[in-house]
């Protein structure tokens, strides 16, 4: 079974094949590529753009939506776990779309589900979808993914639009400038890994020092309800705002990303400039979910992917320390996954020891 789970279950040559299908379908469209078959739509987490352009991929390639978009009137208001909301719901539809709050959630359903599971953002995690759509765009406007340089700017550490770009990117041989305050900083496993690869980075508190010299801007914005302390979100909340006028020694290839909801990180004079990407690169969100969904049901062609080699031991007690982590949170098979002597959670990929 095919399921969008994580960036790094992906080798560089599935991106492009994904990237190539979501191509062909953005410009012949297939009424009936899943023939009826129904998605469920769980979100447990806010969203506009994620579940709506979801919706829309699947009304547009043949299929049936059900769900939810919030938790609120659902039996999880009871205290229904997540495991036994899964176990219904893959009774009710071919396919489960889901986004929750808590890191590791997507990885701890696709191990039991019977139908395939696509991750629309699991907590600070991951957002693999989103990543697809990103790469479609850059692919799309700069005609290549390989060697750019790229900067990530805004809140690093709880953006998991960033996290999933990364690793897909660091297959391409880019370049990342990190540029945030201390606090909301890439987080030490991305750089780890990074280092792992031997891929080129610097992190930085200012935009000015590179601006004129990337070819991809990636803004974020900061995430308020992530944050543990909202003093420390006080302090970085208007850390970065991108006007026009730092626009006017860019690379003429420059393109700006964003995942999009905007707050105030990128003024609106910037719109209407040829760098602003960011609404071209929501709609592209429609083109490749479809992609996905037709993945995943398998009806399109997409080579199978491979198990990654990785030693993944179990425990009879809880042993990951991140509190947002699903194994904090309900009972798990308390799997971890041990390479070169280090320990990680095998659901939120945190470190253990
Ligand atoms: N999380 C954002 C939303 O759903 C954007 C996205 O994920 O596409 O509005
Ligand atoms: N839409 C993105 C996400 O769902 C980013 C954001 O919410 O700021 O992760």
């Amino acid at each position: 079974m095919i399921n969008f789970i994580s960036m790094e279950d992906f080798s560089k040559k599935q991106l492009l094949n994904v990237l190539e299908l979501a191509k062909e379908l953005k410009h012949n469209p297939q009424t009936n590529l899943i023939d009826n078959k129904i998605i469920a739509t769980l979100f447990f987490e806010p969203s506009t753009r994620t579940r709506l352009s979801f919706t829309s991929a699947v009304y547009k390639i043949g299929g049936k939506v059900l769900g939810f978009d919030s938790p609120d009137g659902t039996s999880v208001q009871k205290g229904e776990s997540l495991r036994d909301t899964i176990k219904v719901i893959e009774n009710y539809s071919d396919l489960i779309v889901m986004r929750n709050p808590l890191e590791g959630s997507a990885k701890f359903i696709s191990d039991f589900s019977t139908v395939p599971i696509i991750n629309a953002g699991d907590g600070s995690n991951e957002h693999p979808s989103q990543t697809f759509l990103d790469l479609f765009t850059i692919y799309e406007e700069q005609g290549r993914i390989e060697g750019l340089k790229i900067a990530f700017i805004g809140d690093l550490k709880y953006g998991r639009t960033v996290h999933s770009l990364t690793k897909a990117l660091s297959l391409f041989n880019c370049e990342f400038y990190f540029i945030a305050p201390d606090i909301i900083q890439i987080p030490d496993y991305i750089t780890t890994d990074l280092d792992k690869k031997n891929i080129k980075y610097k992190l930085l508190n200012d935009f000015n020092e590179v601006i004129n010299n990337i070819d991809i801007m990636y803004v974020t914005r900061i995430q308020k309800e992530r944050f543990d302390n909202i003093d420390n979100y006080e302090e970085v909340k208007d850390s970065f705002v991108i006007k026009k006028s730092n626009l006017e020694k860019v690379k003429e290839n420059l393109i700006i990303l964003h995942p999009l909801p905007r707050v105030n990180e990128i003024s609106i004079d910037v719109d209407n400039t040829k760098f602003a990407k960011y609404f071209k690169q929501a709609a592209n969100g429609v083109p490749v979910r479809q992609a996905l969904i037709g993945i995943a049901l398998n009806k399109l062609n997409f080579e199978k992917l491979t198990s990654i080699n990785k030693t993944i031991l179990s425990t009879n007690t809880v042993i990951c320390k991140n509190s947002k982590c699903i194994a904090k949170n309900e009972e798990t098979e308390n799997k971890y996954i041990l390479e070169d002597g280090i320990k990680s959670c095998y659901y939120c990929g945190k470190k253990i020891n």
